[in-house]
């Protein structure tokens, strides 16, 4: 659990609110986020890299909300997107255009256009027939489109394999082996400029090793590139750094840079990091209130009324998430299943946890803050969660629930 929460009095504390208090005024099931544990996690980032050239990149995918993609640009980062879509919330959120990358295996020709017109620092860019739009589209407005060319170090980052990335068999990046030749490519098309290289192994990396590999494989290529004449600005090790769910014991974000930073051995170029979950996803929960207990022939279970469209990452990776009161009491504990309301015998959010439920108890999912809200969904017609952000002894709403009226507002019927 990040320190930020805590119990007093029984009662489970966010910085200096009640979580209890939250779920009061804005009802349930409500996402909750500290401001600190933001500030602090990116701040971490910015200490271990304070000696080095560096751009942190916050990967918006991980919760693109536009409050916390505020926080992050008011401490000065910049911001990894996969759409036009958070292009455009990074723009309404205060985000500086001069320092976005631009990943992903689909960008679409207008994609390419609004982030040359917004003046991003940098395409990573996928794919040979990528390379060629991205000249096409930069040729057709008069600009030069800046890249780098995501590789595929083909290194094992030992995670869930839907979270792997940088296997042989994944989607992502260009093979090793094909990259010298299309960076000779990418040298030779007129309205592209090599800005650099970049590599991003996987999510949920809870050890260093892997990275380290990568780097070596990255620099092998940068060396090969600098013998053609082709010199770097800089070197974008992508994310994926792992956080404790349950008892995992990813390295600190100090000796997961340090790591780098040894690999890398003093290199001159300026060092981009992409890192999501670890900026938020130990700042959040997901408070949800129980409806019914349910004793069935086999199992308890405890039906809340958050589910697997609000916090997809159990059904979908069988990921743990801790669940623990919001307000303590002293019933004896059963072993229960956490479920939701929607129609899927998916739709948990815990297997088998040892609790003390009360009618109505205010329960809280921890690690919450990264991937979930950002992977919510309407199905079975459920209104998105409200988010609230929590600044010491401050509430701020940071997006309002749904309405249901919200989700058929462009649908039509037969005329
Ligand atoms: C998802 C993603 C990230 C962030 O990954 P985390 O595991 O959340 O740190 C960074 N870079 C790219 C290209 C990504 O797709």
């Amino acid at each position: 659990m990040n320190p930020h929460f805590h119990y007093r009095d029984g009662r489970l504390f966010l910085e200096q609110v009640a979580l209890d208090e939250i779920a009061g005024r804005f009802g349930t099931p409500c996402y909750v986020y500290s401001r600190t544990a933001l500030t602090e996690a990116y701040q971490a980032f910015e200490q271990a890299l304070s000696g080095t050239p560096h751009l942190v990149c916050y990967a918006v995918k991980a919760n693109p909300n536009l409050a916390i993609l505020n926080v992050f640009a008011k401490l000065g980062a910049g911001f990894d997107i996969v759409s036009g879509g958070e292009l455009q919330r990074v723009l309404a959120a205060g985000g500086d255009a001069g320092k976005v990358v631009f990943s992903g295996v689909g960008k679409t020709a207008d994609e390419m256009r609004r982030a040359l017109d917004a003046g991003i620092l940098c395409f990573n860019v996928e794919s040979a027939p990528e390379l060629l739009r991205l000249n096409e589209v930069a040729g057709s407005l008069g600009k030069i489109a800046p890249v780098s060319l995501r590789v595929n170090p083909d290194v094992d980052a030992k995670t869930h394999p839907y979270i792997s990335t940088g296997l042989k068999q994944n989607k992502f990046g260009v093979a090793y082996e094909d990259a010298l030749a299309l960076y000779r490519q990418a040298r030779d098309l007129p309205h592209l400029h090599i800005r650099g290289i970049d590599c991003h192994i996987g999510s949920q990396l809870t050890e260093v090793s892997p990275f380290a590999a990568a780097v070596g494989k990255v620099l092998q290529l940068v060396d090969a590139l600098a013998a053609e004449g082709i010199a770097l600005e800089h070197i974008d090790l992508g994310g994926g750094l792992g956080i404790c769910y349950d008892d995992e014991t990813p390295p600190a974000i100090a000796d997961y840079v340090a790591a780098l930073l040894s690999a890398l051995n003093g290199r001159a170029e300026k060092l981009i990091l992409e890192p999501g979950r670890v900026l938020v996803g130990n700042a959040g929960t997901l408070l949800t209130r129980v409806e019914y207990l349910k004793h069935g022939e086999e199992k308890n279970f405890v039906i809340v009324d958050a589910a697997m469209n609000d916090l997809m990452r159990p059904a979908l990776y069988d990921a743990y998430h801790n669940i623990v009161p919001a307000t303590q009491n002293d019933l004896p504990k059963m072993t229960c299943e956490i479920v939701g309301p929607v129609c899927e015998t998916g739709d948990f959010l815990g297997h088998a946890r040892e609790l003390s439920i009360e009618p109505n108890a205010l329960l809280a999912v921890l690690s919450a803050g990264a991937y979930g809200m950002s992977m919510a969904s309407n199905y079975n017609t459920r209104p998105r969660a409200a988010e609230v952000m929590v600044d010491v002894d401050r509430v701020h709403l940071i997006r309002e629930r749904e309405k249901i009226s919200d989700l058929f507002s462009g649908e039509h019927l037969l005329s």
